[in-house]
């Protein structure tokens, strides 16, 4: 696709074309980001886009709950739910086409997400992966039904982010072989636990093990709530935590509990379990090691949220973006011609570098669940390196993906006007239902701290595996950079080059072709190298003078979270580079090429000012990188509808009376 190709095409024969050739090209390119899971993916599209299942708007809350309740039966009964859990049990043992179909479902109404995600999720996973075999016997066919809806009561009013301190107290009983739970003060009872409020009649609940006075760390256990009728047990007392921001359709409640007796045999004891006479024993000695292997397991949540979010964005996307095309306002003085939304520059930089980047996002997001599902398919456990890595990974993926959930559904309701602003539109719902994927399965900017205490780590390896001459080699260049970035001399020389180059010139980067895909990735890897190596020689010469750890890192906060987030930008890039390579399709390739360095250019021209401050970037190649974007902007434009097509999103589900494919303008 070249840009003299594209500049030649009018908007009228643009439109024209694009009503007729659009069609093959938006197959491909649906089949090409379907990947291996094609087939669960349209499993599902086939299912949300039933009228029976279209997204709910201002239903009453019990009305909605029951509904939401009804609509997880049905998911069940269909059974690709089943598809998470072992083929032994009844199950699909597919865990990548489960996180598949849940990141489809995400076009659906977000409520039955949710409530999916927590019962197959969160209290079947739970059961799955800290249960041993006669928990998976016992219970898994139920939860895959979904006849016994349950909950992960983990989070308490007074520890979310911090699991390891949570104070719900499980102490054995040795005489009656039960454990005792019991929730000691209002901060330590579970909140915003979904199922509680109203459907679930168990719990995994997380608390602090102790037997024969002993104290184990935080174990997971099963804890009946309600009976067959609904009606709550002895020494549980539940509420509900009300209305929401949005997920109305799911009940999140409150639960204590005074004096609850469950056998030896409730608690999920794959990691830690009390023989009959009274031992507690533990395949992992080390507490925190066994506290964050346990953790660990439960990665699927995080994965699969980062999908649904990505979902809501693309139904955001397709939804602005056919109405772009769509709408007309304004056009040249005296002509009756109107121009659609998408003609005008503006609109295009609004939409486009966020549905470049969802691209990218999709593929991180594919290899992810790649990874995942090698990593739970294996028999043996992971080793703690490669566990460290996927979940460092889940984390930078979930983070960002959420997090241009929230950035790029606002976008899109703004790019609609007024009519992004009616509830049938979509927008309200998916604003507020997605508002809070950047808080649950990990606190946003929590996770990121997590990623940087990972690289923070391999880089320390890294430097420890250096021999000595490398070492001198590497802080000798690390110092250049430094009193290179530090000098005048530096500033000066940029200016002077800046003068006399139409160009740029400086650091022979101004050379590199801005489409180079070498030269982007360049960038991004040195953005996070340097931005890693500030942060360790911060760390370093803080500890070595004597100052708490703590306090050295909480002072290195901004500068810890920035070198997280370059991190995972690269891996981004990274991921999408592989993908544009392994396209065979040249109907299709040139679109993610144009894609992705839209993805890339967008990226370093947002942040110009660190590059620039960093003497990475003169003003010229800045103003070059502005233009490249605007005319690629101007280039996708005339494939957006394609662009969108091809997240395959069904009418049904889209549900957005402006974002339908036959929309009238
Ligand atoms: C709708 C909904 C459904 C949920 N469902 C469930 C469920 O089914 N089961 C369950 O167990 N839990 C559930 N949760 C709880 C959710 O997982 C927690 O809210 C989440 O883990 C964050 O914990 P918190 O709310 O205590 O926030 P906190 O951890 O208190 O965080 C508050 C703020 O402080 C910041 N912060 C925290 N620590 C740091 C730090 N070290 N450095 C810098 N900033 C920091 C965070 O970034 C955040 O902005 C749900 C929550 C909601 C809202």
């Amino acid at each position: 696709m070249s840009d003299a190709a594209t500049a030649s095409r009018t908007t009228e024969s643009a439109t024209a074309s694009r009503k007729t050739e659009s069609a093959p090209e938006a197959d491909a390119l649906k089949r090409f980001l379907d990947g291996e899971h094609h087939e669960i993916r349209e499993h599902v599209r086939a299912i949300i886009a039933e009228p029976d299942f279209a997204p709910v708007s201002g239903m009453e809350r019990d009305e909605y709950r029951d509904l939401i309740m009804e609509w997880t039966r049905r998911m069940a009964e269909d059974g690709h739910p089943k598809l998470l859990f072992p083929e032994e049990h009844g199950g699909g043992g597919n865990i990548g086409a489960a996180v598949t179909g849940f990141e489809t479902l995400g076009h659906a109404d977000l409520s039955l997400l949710v409530k999916c995600g927590v019962q197959f999720g969160l209290f079947g996973g739970a059961v799955l992966h800290l249960g041993n075999e006669s928990h998976h016997r016992e219970y898994l066919a139920a939860i895959m039904s979904a006849e016994l809806p349950g909950c992960f009561a983990m989070t308490e009013t007074g520890h979310g982010s911090d699991v390891q301190r949570l104070r719900t107290t499980a102490v054995y009983d040795a005489d009656a072989a039960e454990f005792v739970i019991d929730t000691p003060d209002e901060d330590a009872r579970k909140d915003y636990i979904g199922n509680a409020a109203r459907h679930g009649r168990m719990a995994v609940v997380f608390a602090q093990l102790e037997v024969d006075g002993e104290e184990h760390g935080v174990h997971a256990l099963l804890v009946p709530l309600r009976d067959e009728d609904g009606n709550v047990l002895p020494g549980v007392t539940i509420e509900d935590d009300g209305d929401k921001i949005g997920l109305n359709g799911v009940d999140n409640g409150r639960i204590a509990f005074e004096d609850v007796r469950v056998p030896r045999t409730a608690l999920l004891d794959r990691y830690g379990t009390v023989t009959e006479d009274g031992k507690y024993e533990s395949p992992i000695e080390n507490k925190n090691r066994r506290f964050f292997t346990m953790i660990g397991t439960l990665i699927q949540g995080r994965v699969s949220v980062s999908g649904a979010g990505l979902s809501a964005t693309k139904s955001a996307l397709t939804i602005a973006i056919r109405y772009g095309l769509r709408r007309k306002q304004f056009g040249p003085p005296d002509s009756d011609r109107e121009v659609p939304l998408l003609d005008y520059l503006v609109h295009q930089r609004r939409l486009m570098p966020p549905l470049a980047k969802t691209y990218a996002l999709h593929f991180a997001q594919r290899k992810l669940v790649a990874q995942l599902h090698e990593a739970f398919s294996a028999d043996e456990d992971q080793e703690d390196r490669d566990r460290r890595k996927l979940e460092a990974f889940a984390a930078g993926v979930k983070s960002t993906s959420t997090w241009h959930a929230t950035a790029t559904i606002q976008t899109c309701r703004e790019a609609c006007g007024g009519a992004g602003y009616l509830a049938e539109n979509r927008f309200s719902s998916l604003k507020a239902d997605t508002d809070v994927f950047t808080t649950f399965e990990g606190d946003n900017t929590v996770l990121l701290q997590l990623v940087a205490k990972g690289i923070l780590t391999d880089y320390k390896t890294r430097i420890g595996d250096l021999g000595r001459l490398d070492l001198v080699r590497f802080y000798g260049e690390q110092a250049y950079e430094t009193v290179v970035e530090r000098t005048l001399a530096r500033q000066l020389l940029t200016r002077v080059v800046d003068a006399v180059t139409p160009n740029g010139g400086d650091d022979g980067d101004d050379d590199r072709d801005i489409d180079d895909r070498d030269f982007e990735h360049e960038l991004f890897c040195w953005r996070e190298e340097h931005l890693l190596s500030g942060v360790a020689r911060r760390l370093k010469s803080g500890v070595d003078d004597g100052r708490d750890q703590f306090e050295v890192f909480n002072d290195c906060q901004d500068h810890v979270l920035l070198a997280a987030r370059a991190h995972v930008d690269r891996q981004i890039l990274e991921a999408f580079a592989e993908a544009v390579d392994e396209c065979e399709d040249d109907s299709i390739k040139p679109l993610l090429d144009a894609l992705f360095r839209v993805y890339a250019l967008h990226n370093i021209e947002e942040d110009r000012g660190w590059f620039f401050e960093h003497g990475r970037m003169t003003g010229p190649r800045a103003k070059s990188i502005t233009a490249r974007v605007n005319r690629l902007c101007k280039e996708l434009r005339d494939h957006a509808d394609v662009l969108v097509d091809a997240f395959g999103i069904p009418d049904g589900a889209l549900a957005a009376p402006i974002g339908l494919r036959n929309a009238s303008s």
